[in-house]
Order: structure tokens, then C-alpha cells, then sequence
């Protein structure tokens, strides 16, 4: 089959889907995480996971998009069971986080045949799944205001997969930081379409100045929040949105709850979204900017022309 056929559609757990049908989505959270910077604070619980999505669905949530890339305790063995029993659309991440986050030796072990894993969790399933669910977005990171070997490495490998596959690339910035280094590797060097590249915890580094300077490049803009794991960073949020869509970036903008801990967890967790900011937000710019945001603009970050790999076609079924 040509390697060329193309679909537009958000990948799912459960399968691709008409990014119409995504709806109301959080663009960035996690139902399952473990790191051994995080110890005691484990994901890793399938009861809290449903009650999560339960209650992300009865508040008018639809899609549920999780972050948590490979070697992290993902769960990608879970999630198409958690889509199918709660009805929420689920997309979950390959690709890799910061090097703190890993065993040394697994990590060394990972290097290997790096961009061809990703693909392969794209096109033909994500590692652990019995199902063949795939990935639908490669995850990578950044560091402090910077880019060290291993995040470049990542991002080359990244790079590399969403020019196979095209899939979105998702970054996480360590507090907020190094978003013009990474569009300057994966969009300049690597050239990835910023279009394709979500930034993410930007509002952790409120510098509106930066952010409005940021946004013309196209790539999506993710805010996350609230979070008792990043509580200093809340203040800001509110503003962050309200600044960006006042310099006309309203449809570059993404909204998460970003839970990465069970004290994160803790009420009022993704809900808040949907209960708390989105009705600040109608009451601020209208009816029309909460769809937008937590709606339209999903749809189109998540969608993707999705192409098989070469030798991958059967992958589409
Ligand atoms: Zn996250």
C-alpha cells in the first residue's frame, strides 16, 4: 500500500477519530506516573484513574489527552479498558522525558533505535498494550532554560518520528523555561512545521512579553494548572490566558490540568477546567472562547495527517 495515503485524525486508544467527534478536551494530564523523582506520589492507581475520568466526563468532558511517555509507568496496558468503561476519548504519548526521570542503564538501553520505537508506538502499537492501542503524540522535554545531550537526542529522535508519521510532538518546559531553544532545534534545524509542536507549561514561566513573542512562530501554546504540585505558578494562569488572547492568540491556545501527583490529584483536579476556569473565562471574553479553547483547538493540535510507516501499512486496519 502507498505509505503516502493520509487521514486526518486524532489517534486515540481506541482508535482514530474524526477530530470533530474529540470535544470538550484537557490537552494535558496524566492519569497514571511514576518517577523516581516523585517517590511516594505514584500514579498507579486503576480505581483512581476511572473516578478521575468519571468525573472529568460528568462535569462535560470528552477527551482526556495523557502526557506520560514510555518508562514512566503509563499504563498504556489500562487505558483502552479506562476509555471503553468511562466513555472518554483517551490519546496517550510515546516518546521520553528528561534523562532524572529514568534508570541509567534503561535509558542507555532506550538510545538504541529511538525514532524507530516511537514510530512504531505510532503505527503499530504502544509498547504494553496488549490491544495495539497506539500513541498520538510524541512527548519529549526540555531542561532550565536549556537543552542538554540527552534532550537533544530526544527531540532529533522525535523529529525524526513525526516526519514518518506525522505526529504531534508535545514539550514539556522545566518550569515554564527553554521554549525558544527547543523551537529553534526542532523547527529550524529539525524541520518540524511549528504547527505541530505544543509547548507546554508556558504559564509556569509567566513572562508575557516572552510568550507573546513566542506565539507568532504558530505552535501551539499549552497552559496547565491548577495543581497543588505547582501552586506559585496558579496566580499567573488566569493572566497568562487573558494576555494571549488579547494579543489575538486565542486559537494557539491549549488548556490542562497537568496532574502529576496524588496530592495533585486532590480535588478539584481536570474538573476545574470545566467547573472553575471555564466559566471565569465566558464571564471575561464570552461564551464562544471556553469552546475554543478547550475544543476547537485540540482538535486541531491533535489531529494529524497520520502516515503509516513504509513497511508498517497492515498497521491500519
Ligand atoms: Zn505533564
Amino acid at each position: 500500500m502507498s505509505a503516502r495515503a493520509t487521514t486526518s485524525a486524532v489517534r486515540t486508544v481506541l482508535g482514530d477519530l474524526d477530530p470533530a467527534d474529540l470535544g470538550v478536551c484537557d490537552a494535558h494530564d496524566h492519569l497514571f506516573l511514576r518517577s523516581p523523582r516523585l517517590p511516594g506520589e505514584e500514579l498507579d492507581d486503576p480505581a483512581a484513574a476511572a473516578e478521575v475520568l468519571r468525573a472529568f466526563a460528568a462535569a462535560g468532558g470528552r477527551a482526556f489527552v495523557q502526557w506520560t511517555p514510555a518508562g514512566m509507568g503509563r499504563r498504556a496496558d489500562l487505558l483502552p479498558e479506562l476509555s471503553r468503561t468511562t466513555g472518554v476519548h483517551l490519546v496517550a504519548a510515546t516518546g521520553l522525558h528528561q534523562a532524572v526521570h529514568y534508570d541509567p542503564a534503561d535509558l542507555e538501553r532506550r538510545y538504541a533505535g529511538l525514532a524507530g520505537f516511537f514510530v512504531a508506538e505510532l503505527t503499530t502499537g504502544l509498547h504494553g498494550a496488549p490491544e495495539g492501542a497506539r500513541a498520538g503524540l510524541i512527548k519529549v522535554a526540555g531542561d532550565f532554560h536549556g537543552l542538554d545531550a540527552h534532550t537533544r537526542r530526544v527531540m532529533a529522535a522525535a523529529a525524526e518520528a513525526h516526519h514518518a508519521t506525522g505526529a504531534p510532538i508535545a514539550v514539556h518546559h522545566e518550569l515554564g523555561t527553554a521554549a525558544p531553544d527547543v523551537l529553534d532545534l526542532l523547527c529550524e534545524r529539525h524541520g518540524v512545521p511549528p504547527g505541530r509542536v505544543i509547548l507546554g507549561h508556558l504559564n509556569r514561566h509567566p513572562d508575557l512579553r516572552l510568550q507573546r513573542e513566542l506565539a507568532p512562530s504558530g505552535a501551539f501554546l499549552a497552559l496547565d494548572g491548577p495543581s497543588r504540585a505547582h501552586h506559585a505558578t496558579d496566580h499567573h494562569l488566569f493572566d497568562t490566558v487573558a494576555a494571549l488572547v488579547e494579543a489575538g492568540r486565542a486559537d494557539q491556545l491549549l488548556l490542562g490540568g497537568d496532574t502529576t501527583t496524588r496530592a495533585a490529584r486532590h480535588a478539584p483536579g481536570p474538573t476545574h477546567l470545566l467547573t472553575g476556569l471555564g466559566p471565569r473565562l465566558t464571564r471575561a471574553f464570552g461564551p464562544d472562547l471556553p469552546h475554543r479553547l478547550l475544543t476547537a483547538n485540540p482538535a486541531r493540535a491533535f489531529a494529524a495527517e497520520w502516515r503509516a510507516a513504509p513497511d508498517e501499512g497492515a498497521a491500519d486496519s
